[in-house]
């Protein structure tokens, strides 16, 4: 196959918030595509009317645009196909691969019912899989699938291995209800295949399904996709993640503020491998990822070797990319937009803050320095810091900033002289300084604050406190 072929989609159901474990369906859908420079869709499956919503369709737009995961064209509706899912579900009772089934939920039940009694299987068989046309009754009808009922069906799974299903354990599932419209399973495997998907990429919830998913590329003489069940996402405790465990919607992260970069990296080290690596670029991941290296076993969630990660690409991160991200951050969380001003100052600055940032709370947290206005509201610690004596010395410091050259070097010599000359260390000099600078006791260094504020503003927050 060559290698640009490969089409891959992401398929959620709009039906409540992108879950994180949905998000690294995408992720590894986009990462297959992007590795082998193919396409990656997306498709809403809106078919279920009453638990699909608008809201959450906006919400899986917002999450995956946050994480970066562009598609490639406009997304499809699932609902809008279903004329073409009913024209195939025809096609295949034409083909004989398909019947119309006129039993009544009734006469099903009484079915089962037997069945049960007579520890048979429950599997319904319909009076109808053999009936002519000419015998058929003018009533409703369902369509059915004509399963096969003798040998086997081998998923030839990329992750799980072949996964053999025998034949007797398949069921004529319906693919037409008696209204006419699809159900979910032939609506998948028909616009699968006419959107061209090389490879269904997708939790293991879902592998059951793709045995009898299977018997309609078969009876269409379509071409199987090549398949890919990725184990899910449990919590720390092994259990499937959950609420229980902390955020499971692609928004609360982005709330809780963790980095897009960082949460892609993460997400796909979770369940997937490269060696040893754990921080790795977008650029590596889509030079490696392959489906080979995606783990048989359930991952474990755990939230501080996130933090950790989105911490190490904030430091990586370019300044104006971080900038966008800080903004997108204090959108989601309701502060107000930086001015054009605090966004220069951030460009300055950010070499300073971004080194010890987790999240983009901490990100903010720690550039408040550049952000705050004059007279800034010094915290309660912060206020106690500066004693009368350190209040003194910094008077005597002030005058002498007005002409020292504004350069690290000169300013820490400044600041050391005097130090020097009460007696005291630089150190101890510090706190009042950063006290006066930030309002906070904890900080960027002094003199990194000094030379991103500038002379005027940090002597002008210097006489603030005097
Ligand atoms: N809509 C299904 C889901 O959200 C996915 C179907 C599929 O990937 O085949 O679980």
């Amino acid at each position: 196959m060559p290698v640009s072929s490969v089409v891959t989609r992401f398929a959620p159901s709009p039906t409540g918030t992108l879950h994180i474990g949905s998000a690294r369906t995408a992720l590894f859908n986009w990462l297959f595509a992007r590795r082998h420079g193919g396409q990656f869709l997306l498709r809403v499956e809106d078919t279920d009317k009453k638990r699909s919503t608008e809201s959450s369709t906006q919400a899986i737009y917002r999450g995956m645009e946050w994480l970066g995961l562009d598609f490639d064209g406009a997304p499809v509706s699932q609902a809008a196909n279903a004329n073409r899912h009913a024209e195939v579900a025809y096609a295949m009772i034409v083909a004989g691969h398909a019947y119309k089934c006129f039993a009544t939920q009734d006469e099903i039940a009484t079915f089962r019912d037997a069945a049960h009694a007579e520890k048979r299987s429950t599997l319904f068989r319909s009076p109808w899989r053999d009936v002519t046309e000419t015998d058929h009754p003018d009533v409703p009808y369902v369509v059915r699938l004509k399963a096969p009922r003798d040998g086997q069906t081998v998923i030839k799974d990329q992750v799980q291995g072949d996964v053999t299903i025998r034949n007797d354990q398949l069921d004529d599932m319906v693919l037409l209800r008696s209204d006419g419209s699809p159900v979910y399973m032939l609506a998948v495997v028909v616009d699968d295949h006419d959107m061209g998907v090389t490879h269904v990429i997708r939790g293991d919830d879902h592998l059951n399904n793709a045995a009898r998913q299977i018997q309609i590329y078969l009876a269409m003489g379509w071409d199987l996709p090549v398949y890919a069940h990725i184990p899910l996402i449990h919590g720390p405790d092994g259990k499937k993640m959950s609420k229980r465990h902390g955020a499971t919607g692609v928004e609360e992260y982005q709330a809780i503020g963790y980095s897009a970069a960082g949460m892609r990296n993460y997400l796909t080290r979770l369940g997937w491998s490269h060696g040893d690596d754990e921080f790795f670029t977008d650029v590596q991941a889509q030079s490696w990822f392959n489906l080979e290296y995606i783990g048989k076993s359930p991952s474990r969630f755990d939230f501080k070797k996130l933090a950790n990660i989105s911490g190490q690409h904030i430091a990586h991160t370019e300044n104006a990319t971080l900038l966008h991200e800080l903004e997108g951050y204090l959108a989601i969380i309701g502060e107000p937009a930086l001015s054009d001003v605090q966004k220069a100052t951030f460009l300055t600055g950010a070499y300073c803050v971004k080194v010890r940032a987790k999240t983009m709370g901490e990100l903010f947290e720690k550039s408040s320095f550049m952000f705050d206005d004059r007279p800034l509201n010094l915290e309660k610690e912060a206020k106690l810091s500066l004693g009368l004596v350190s209040i003194g010395i910094l008077n005597e410091l002030t005058p002498q900033l007005q002409n020292v050259i504004w350069e690290r070097e000169a300013l820490e010599t400044l600041v050391g002289h005097i130090a020097q000359a009460h007696e005291t260390k630089m150190g101890n000099l510090a706190g009042p300084l950063r006290a006066a600078l930030s309002g906070r006791m904890a900080s960027p260094s002094v003199f990194d604050m000094m030379l991103v504020l500038g002379r005027n503003e940090t002597i002008a927050r210097l006489n603030d406190i005097s």
